[in-house]
Order: structure tokens, then sequence, then C-alpha cells
């Protein structure tokens, strides 16, 4: 049922930070993948580059272990892992010297694609895209991969932009936002744009209001400090989730083109209101289940950063208006779950005595644990009992259709990088879209720490702070469960 795996152009990727945490867990397994595959041909090459003074074997055992530690046992095929690694080399790289350049220049083949993924601080970008032109590394047709956090208010990000623009045209530059890479998410475009059924429906006439939620149930210890500068705000709502509020409020792109989807993304950050301080709940979680809190965990006992933050958002214009779309993501949740949920309105009349047994029809997009799509509908109930009403879900669980092959689904990094050497830009952030981004987000952040807003505290394995269910209720409203 997975369809015919497509080989791409040959290519030479060099990944920067390439002994890092995220090349270790997801990039360089995904390449494996995709190698395994036959997506990424024998004749492609990936280059490790960071400061540590490895070899080609050293890196290559670092990589063998990711395999060995990321990819399930029944994916790891010796031979291939064999043939995989000997495509692997390592060039030593201080971002802010001029040493190990030129070995890399040495290293760049002629008329193969050339990608360079920043996997390493953003600060770091800027000389990494500056030292790629003035050695020679990078060519007229080569494309750099960014890494989040694309800047932490609208300044940094315009400087970001400012910094690459100088070194690269925008159709060279990839902004990664890992959730557009997702199965799921691709798939809200083709159930939206390739069925009559949703789109005439797909508005607030018939939709009551939206739900997005990512919750997590992991802690920000080990990362505390660096997680204290930033907080939900920042770290996921203004980028991954209001990727996924772009995707469900968009017109419909003229044609599934880079710059069409990404124009009609543009309009509704543009869209959205200022959001007012009485729609938006922040929280920060305690001690508990034999954990510290998050203040113990950030290691700043007077923090106000939000480990949960809950928002009422509307976009305002002839579709949506009066359709509110609430988003809300946190850490120490009760259950690691990502999904949207698309509530329908009542009908106009009902013909059934049962109201009691009515309940809306929701479309439920689930991003995680199991991907897939549910629709809940009306039936009847079966049986001798009278015309009783139930709701059932359609339900679409990638996993059940798509059996033993669901694991050749490829995850978001492995599908994001064959876009970068496709040159498919689509699932990609644009700088203005970055940019919208913030210019919403930055009035909402300043004016809570103008007010010095702490967050409300919240118990582990809740689903978050008392307030988050009132901006709900008050609008006679009820957060789907967390689990
Ligand atoms: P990390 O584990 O700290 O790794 C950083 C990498 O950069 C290492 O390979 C390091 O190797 C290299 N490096 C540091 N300074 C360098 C320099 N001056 N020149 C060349 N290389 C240098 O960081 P990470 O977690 O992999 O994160 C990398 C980037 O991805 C960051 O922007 C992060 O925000 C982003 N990100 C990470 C994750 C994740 O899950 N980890 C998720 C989303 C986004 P040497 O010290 O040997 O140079």
């Amino acid at each position: 049922m997975v369809s015919r795996v497509i080989p791409v152009d040959v290519f030479d990727l060099v990944i920067f930070g390439g002994t890092g945490d995220l090349a270790r867990r997801k990039i360089l397994p995904g390449l494996y993948r995709r190698f395994l595959s036959g997506q990424m041909t024998s004749d492609s090459r990936i280059i490790g580059a960071a400061r540590g003074e490895l070899t080609d074997a050293d890196f290559r055992k670092m990589v063998s272990d990711s395999i060995d530690e990321f990819v399930p046992k029944g994916r790891r095929d010796p031979a291939i892992i064999e043939a995989f690694l000997s495509r692997l080399h390592y060039v030593a790289i201080d971002a802010k010297g001029e040493g190990g350049w030129d070995n890399l220049k040495s290293l760049m083949r002629p008329n193969v694609v050339r990608a360079f993924y920043f996997s390493v601080a953003p600060s770091l970008f800027g000389d990494i895209a500056a030292r790629l032109n003035t050695h020679g590394v990078a060519d007229a047709q080569s494309r750099i991969v960014v890494e989040k956090p694309f800047g932490r208010d609208l300044a940094s990000a315009r400087a970001l932009n400012a910094i690459l623009a100088e070194q690269f045209a925008e159709s060279q530059i990839y902004r990664i936002d890992h959730y557009l890479g997702k199965e799921t998410v691709q798939n809200l475009m083709a159930v939206r744009f390739a069925n009559i059924l949703f789109e005439p429906l797909w508005k607030s006439e018939y939709i009551d209001h939206v739900q997005i939620t990512v919750a997590e149930t992991v802690s920000v210890e080990g990362r505390g400090a660096y997680y204290d500068k930033s907080g939900a705000m920042r770290d996921m709502v203004q980028n991954h989730m209001m990727q996924l509020l772009c995707l469900i409020a968009m017109e419909p792109p003229y044609h599934f083109d880079p710059d069409a989807v990404r124009d009609e993304k543009l309009k509704v950050i543009r869209a959205l209101d200022p959001v007012r301080s009485e729609d938006i709940v922040r929280g920060q979680y305690l001690a508990g289940g034999g954990q510290g809190g998050y203040v113990a965990h950030s290691e700043n006992v007077t923090s106000k950063t939000e480990s949960y933050i809950a928002l009422k958002v509307n976009v305002s214009n002839w579709r949506w208006k009066g359709t509110p779309f609430y988003l809300r993501t946190g850490k120490r949740l009760r259950a690691r779950t990502s999904e949207i949920a698309i509530t329908f309105k009542e009908p106009p009349h009902s013909i059934f005595d049962d109201a009691e047994g009515w309940r809306e029809n929701v479309l439920v997009i689930r991003l995680q644990p199991d991907e897939g799509m549910n629709l809940m509908v009306m039936i009847k109930e079966p049986g001798p009992g009278g015309m009783r009403l139930m709701q059932v879900p359609l339900d679409m669980s990638f996993a059940e259709a798509l059996g033993d092959e669901a694991e050749d689904i490829p995850d978001a990094y492995e599908r994001l990088i064959m876009d970068v050497i496709r040159g498919n830009q689509t699932l990609f952030m644009r700088g203005d879209e970055v940019e919208a981004a913030w210019a919403w987000t930055d009035p909402i952040i300043n004016a809570w720490e103008a007010k010095g807003d702490k967050p409300q505290g919240y118990d582990p394995g809740t689903s978050g702070p008392e307030d988050a269910l009132m901006l709900m209720h008050r609008d006679a409203r009820r957060w789907r469960e967390i689990r």
C-alpha cells in the first residue's frame, strides 16, 4: 500500500553539528532509513562536520551506534548498514574559524546536489553561511537547512533572515518545522483539497470551533536552562502550532506549489487578531510523582516561564468570523498526544426526539501517538430500542490501514530532508511567514512580561491549570480529554 519509492538525485549532504543530539537521534538514523528504502542512492554521500577531531572511522562508528539505538531492529540490515556507513565522511571544522573549510571543499563533487544542514546553535548560522561562500564550498544551486529556534522575537528573526539573505537566495533556504513533515499534517491538505466532502463545510457557518492540542508527558529536566529562556509560547505555539492552524485555516492555494501554499499560510497569520489577556492561560508544572517541579528543573526558583499555555485565537476573515481556534500545549501532562479536532455545528433542525443522544460531528486529526484520522458521526443505536442515536468513529488509523508497511512511512525529518534534495520548499517556512508569526507573538509575550505575569501551578499528570478549563467553559465548550 505504501507508494513506490522514487530515488532522489545524487547528493552531498553536509551536516554541521553532525555529532550532536539531533543528528544522532533523528537526522542520521532517518537518512539510513531512506538509504534502506532506496530513496537515497548509493552514490550519495553524507559528511559530518563539527569541532571534534574525529576520523571517518570514528564518525561511522558513532552513526552505527545511533542506528542501533534509534532504528527498530526489524529495519536493521547489517549489509545495508555497512553500505550506508561507507557513504559517510567527517571533517573537523570550527564554524568560527578558518580551518577545515578547504578540506570540505575538496570533498564536494561537481554536478551533484549540495545541501548543508545547520544542526547547530542559531548563533552559528551566520558564520557557517558566510564561510560556505568565502571558501567556495557552496555553489549557486546549494541548499541550506536551518533548525529551530528561528529567532526568539521579531527583531532576532529579522536579523537571522538578513544574515542568511546576505549569502543565499530565499529559494535556497529551508527553515525546518518538523511538524510539517508529519504524514497526517500533509494528509490534512489532501483531505481538505482532494475531497468535495469537507471543503464546502470548512467555514464558520458549519464549524463551531477548532482545538489544537500538543500535550507532552516529559518535563524540561536536562534542558531546563535552555527552555527557561523560551517557554511554551516560543517553543511550540509560534512555530509548530501556528503552522497547524495555518493549514486548517488557509484558503485553497491555486496549486500545490511552494509559494502558492506559503502565500495562503501567510495570509492566515496576518489575519490573526491580537489575543486578549483574558484569553490566555499560562501554567507551570509543580513537583509530583517523585519528580521536582518546573522551578527545580529550570534551576530558576523565580522563573515566570510557562511550561503550559492555552489560548483562544480568532482568525479575522470572512471564512472564520465567529469560529475560535483554541490552542493548548504543555509539559508533564496526563498523556503524550497531539491532535487537531474540528467540531462542527448542530444541524439546523432535529427531526429526532432523542436530543440526549446527539453529539457534534468532530473530525479528529491525530499527529501522535498513532497518526490517523477519525470522523465522529451519528448513527442509529443498533437493535430494537426505537430511533435512538449514538456517536461512532469512522476511524482511519494509518498503522492499521497499512499494517507492516506503516513502519516504512518516513518520519518527518526523513521526508523533509528528501524534499530538500528534491528542491521542494512547500513544507518549509518562508522568511516572511516566520517574521509574521513573531509579529503576532511578540505583543502577547511583551504584555505578560510587562505585567510580570506569573504562570499558574498545575499538578503533573493532569490536563493542565484549572483556569484553562474555564477558558472553554466560559464559551460553553469543553476541551477534549487528554489521553
Ligand atoms: P547539541 O547536541 O549541543 O550538538 C551541537 C553540535 O554542534 C555538536 O555536533 C557540536 O560538536 C557542534 N558544534 C558546536 N559548536 C560548534 C562550532 N563552533 N563549530 C562547529 N560545530 C559546532 O545540539 P542539538 O540538540 O543537536 O541541536 C542542534 C540544533 O538543532 C540547535 O539549533 C537546536 O536548537 C536544534 N534542535 C534540536 C532538537 C533536538 O531534539 N536535539 C530539536 C529541534 C531543534 P562540537 O562540540 O564537537 O563542535
